[in-house]
């Protein structure tokens, strides 16, 4: 496995040099909105610390990152009224990552509704619309 690159557009964003849509942070963790959400509400969490999947994070990595995870599905549940959540996670180029900084996606789901297919930006004022109802949303 290759070494984590800590110029990553993940990394970017943790040292604000790229911009993003935050949500949610804390000591460990960070939330912010996808660029090209797959669903209504489809955002990342990530640890504020490098590695690069899951197969090289360390437990307190994953073990924050997952109570994340869980606090943003709920307020994503809550703020897009949805019925269910897709957790998704992708582990080198294989398993079909991308950026390679640990992430999980959080998509708010629908009984029989598909998701979007990827690779396609929205606008950023859409987003920072659903980021406030996310944030309303979050305990
Ligand atoms: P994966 O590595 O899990 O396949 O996907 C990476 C995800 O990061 C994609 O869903 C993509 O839309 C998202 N992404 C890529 N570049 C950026 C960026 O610059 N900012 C944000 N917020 N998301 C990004």
């Amino acid at each position: 496995m290759s070494k984590y690159d800590s110029e990553n557009i993940f990394a970017k964003i943790l040292r604000n040099e790229v911009p993003s849509i935050r949500l949610y942070e804390d000591e460990e963790t960070l939330s912010f909105m996808d660029i090209m959400p797959r669903s209504d509400g489809h955002c990342l969490v990530i640890p504020k610390t490098p590695c690069r999947n899951l197969l090289d994070a360390r437990p307190e990595q994953l073990e924050s990152a997952i109570l994340t995870v869980q606090k943003l599905s709920r307020a994503v549940m809550r703020a897009f009224d949805a019925t269910g959540v897709t957790v998704q996670q992708f582990n080198e180029a294989a398993g079909g990552q991308e950026v390679f900084h640990l992430h999980f996606h959080i998509l708010p789901r629908y009984e029989g509704i598909g998701l979007r297919p990827p690779g396609n930006m929205v606008e950023k004022d859409f987003l920072h619309v659903q980021a406030e109802k996310i944030r309303a949303a979050l305990e």
